[in-house]
């Protein structure tokens, strides 16, 4: 990847300073999963997480006055997803949208310019293609706290923009090899057929059934339970968790399994 001198200079000057001592509870406190880092790892994350805090657009929208806290805790766990990876921060999003809670999706009035609400139900997140990620910051703040619950936003948008980046959103971000693409066809298609069955049948499943939607779904939705309930993921579905594993270079039930 290629950077410009000024924005390499530019990182350079942030990590020329120590991390802020007051961010330290935010993450000790709201991201659960920061305890189960080696120390190596936390470094590097409190050094993406910098750098990511710096160079996005922070935006507080429906009454929501931005605070360090919150983006050091969207930071967090943007960067975490992408620990194990060689990435540009994110580069493609350059505006992070924040509501207090559940809002309306707004779109564009085609003759006015303004924003209108549309009529569909409220929404927690969005991930738009080269656009802003849109976050509901209750959810953000719980689902970071209780991992347990298999659920978390900032791992769902982030990881529709990582599939995003071939430019097609269709559940397969950029693999690095043929081997890889074949590996990710067949057990994503088996996986994915498995949980539509088992949903039409109302079985009860480790993955939500919401990643039944279309494959994009499904892979984020396969994202947030592979950081989330690592342990499960690896016995209940041991390829898929393989496969995650070799595409995000991070082994989280291994993490969460050692000692301290
Ligand atoms: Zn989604």
């Amino acid at each position: 990847m290629i950077l410009s001198w000024l924005q390499r200079r530019r990182r350079e000057k942030i990590l020329a300073t120590p991390f802020p001592s007051e961010w330290v509870p935010y993450l000790d406190k709201n991201i659960a999963h920061y305890r189960y880092l080696t120390d190596a790892e936390k470094a590097r994350l409190r050094d993406d997480l910098r750098i990511f805090v710096a160079e996005k657009s922070w935006e507080g929208c429906g009454g929501l006055t931005m605070t360090d806290e919150m983006k050091v805790t969207i930071a967090a766990q943007a960067m975490l997803l992408v620990l194990g990876l060689a990435h540009n921060y994110f580069d493609r999003v350059l505006s992070i949208l924040v509501y207090p809670g559940a809002y309306r999706a707004v779109t564009p009035d085609s003759s006015t310019g303004h924003l209108e609400p549309q009529d569909s139900s409220d929404r927690l997140g969005e991930a738009h293609y080269r656009g802003p990620v849109i976050l509901a910051w209750s959810e953000v703040l719980e689902e970071g706290k209780h991992p347990e619950r298999g659920h978390n936003l900032v791992y769902h948008e982030f990881s529709h923009q990582l599939d995003m980046l071939d430019g097609i959103v269709n559940g397969t971000p950029p693999l690095e090899s043929a081997g890889e693409q074949q590996r990710w066809h067949d057990v994503m298609t088996r996986e994915y057929d498995a949980l539509i069955r088992a949903s039409e049948h109302h079985h009860a499943t480790l993955l939500d059934k919401y990643g039944t939607t279309n494959e994009a779904e499904f892979f984020a939705v396969a994202t947030e339970c592979f950081f989330d309930k690592p342990t499960q993921m690896e016995h209940r579905h041991p390829q898929l968790y393989a496969l995650l594993r070799e595409y995000y270079k991070q082994d989280p039930a291994s993490r969460v399994a050692r000692k301290f």
